[in-house]
């Protein structure tokens, strides 16, 4: 099932939780709403299951109007971050509630019920605790508990509203793949709320960076890591490094250093350029950009990250491939001059150049 949002405005008081927003959510994919604590993606996921009313605009479900349906008659299934599970109920019912209180007429029969319970939890590999009761179980196998129940009624769309955000690290990891394994093997459309950058990299087939209210941009982990719109969403998606210098003479200057812009007529203004780790050379001839002593080394197998400090502004990092690294015998208080291979320039957040 396809979302569209069209318009869409909601305020709380005085306050704009949610500013036009505009989107599509295609058919199967798994696309994540992502942003810092209080940009609305709770409030907009809400408003897609209809457990919240928009001001205006319009919400379709394969192109039907549905911004006034109730959320009974969405067929959306939920997991939220604190784990809804019923206490006095056993693993099985919990999942079976929601096949077991449907009206009558759409009710499975008895042993329908059980053999869909029981391809559920083949699906989450928790068939072996069907019987126990949630205070037995982990965190992560609750929340897998609560995606088997969730998917139970076959719902055509499915809102995971930061489902992994109370478990440890490593259980997190496991669970972001196994989620994204699932998905795929069962094709349904879901909606993923996250504030953590590395799992909607990792899991979506698109993301939505939003920021107070509004969207920033949508696109897949690639174009955003690689082309994004506006300093927001590059600061946002990865560690980055960021320098204050001037667009003039059709080149972005920085302490002598010079990198010129494609686009060659932009007048003469203040403008950040933002370099990743991995995105820094040694400087072989030119004026470099950087002139840094290296601060710290931690080799971490494939990669050696450096913690360094330039002779103007703050601490920087940078990444090497372990084998460059070994080759030049980086030590701890040695100089370095860096030249960027490619920066990403912007001017009050708007794009002015990124080129290679
Ligand atoms: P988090 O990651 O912290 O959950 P979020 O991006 O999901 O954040 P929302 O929960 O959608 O953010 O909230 C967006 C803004 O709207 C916040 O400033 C919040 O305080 C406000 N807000 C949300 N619900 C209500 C409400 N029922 N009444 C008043 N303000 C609200």
């Amino acid at each position: 099932m396809s979302i569209t949002i069209q318009n869409l405005n909601k305020h709380f008081g005085s306050f704009q939780a949610l500013n036009n927003i505009n989107l599509n959510v295609p058919t199967g994919k798994l696309t994540s709403l992502l942003g810092p604590s209080g940009c609305g993606k709770t409030t907009l996921l809400r408003i897609i299951a209809g457990l919240e009313n928009a001001d205006n605009g319009k919400i379709l479900f394969d192109g039907q109007d549905v911004t006034g349906k109730h959320v009974r008659e969405r067929k959306v299934g939920f997991v939220f971050q604190h784990y809804a599970l019923f206490r006095h109920m056993n693993v099985f019912d919990n999942v079976a509630f929601g096949l077991s209180v449907l009206p009558k007429s759409d009710r499975p029969g008895k042993a329908e019920i059980r053999a869909r319970v029981e391809e559920l939890l083949a699906l989450v590999q928790l068939s072996h605790l069907a019987k126990a009761y949630p205070h037995q179980l982990s965190g992560g196998q609750r929340q897998r508990i609560a995606l088997a129940r969730a998917l139970a009624v076959k719902p055509k769309l499915l809102l995971l509203d930061e489902p992994f955000g109370a478990l440890d690290a490593k259980v997190r990891k496991e669970l972001r793949t196994w989620l994204r394994d699932i998905h795929h093997e069962l094709g349904i459309t879901s909606i993923l709320v996250t504030h953590d950058q590395e799992e909607a990299l990792e899991v979506s087939d698109e993301i939505v960076v939003m920021n107070h209210g509004k969207i920033e941009q949508t696109g897949n982990a690639d174009t955003l890591y690689r082309s994004p719109a506006n300093a927001f969403v590059t600061e946002f998606l990865g560690e980055t490094d960021a320098f204050e210098g001037r667009i003039e003479k059709g080149a972005w200057q920085y302490h002598g250093f010079r990198w010129p812009l494609e686009a060659a007529a932009w007048q003469e203004q203040t403008a950040t350029a933002y370099v990743r780790p991995h995105e820094w050379a040694l400087a072989e001839n030119g004026t470099p950009m950087l002139t840094a002593r290296i601060g710290k080394i931690h080799a971490a197998g494939a990669l050696t990250h450096l913690t360094l400090q330039p002779e103007q502004g703050r601490e920087i990092h940078v990444t090497f491939a372990g084998s460059e690294a070994a080759q030049r015998g980086f030590t701890v208080g040695q100089n370095i001059a860096l030249t960027p291979k490619q920066i990403y320039v912007f001017s009050q957040n708007e794009l002015i150049d990124y080129s290679i």
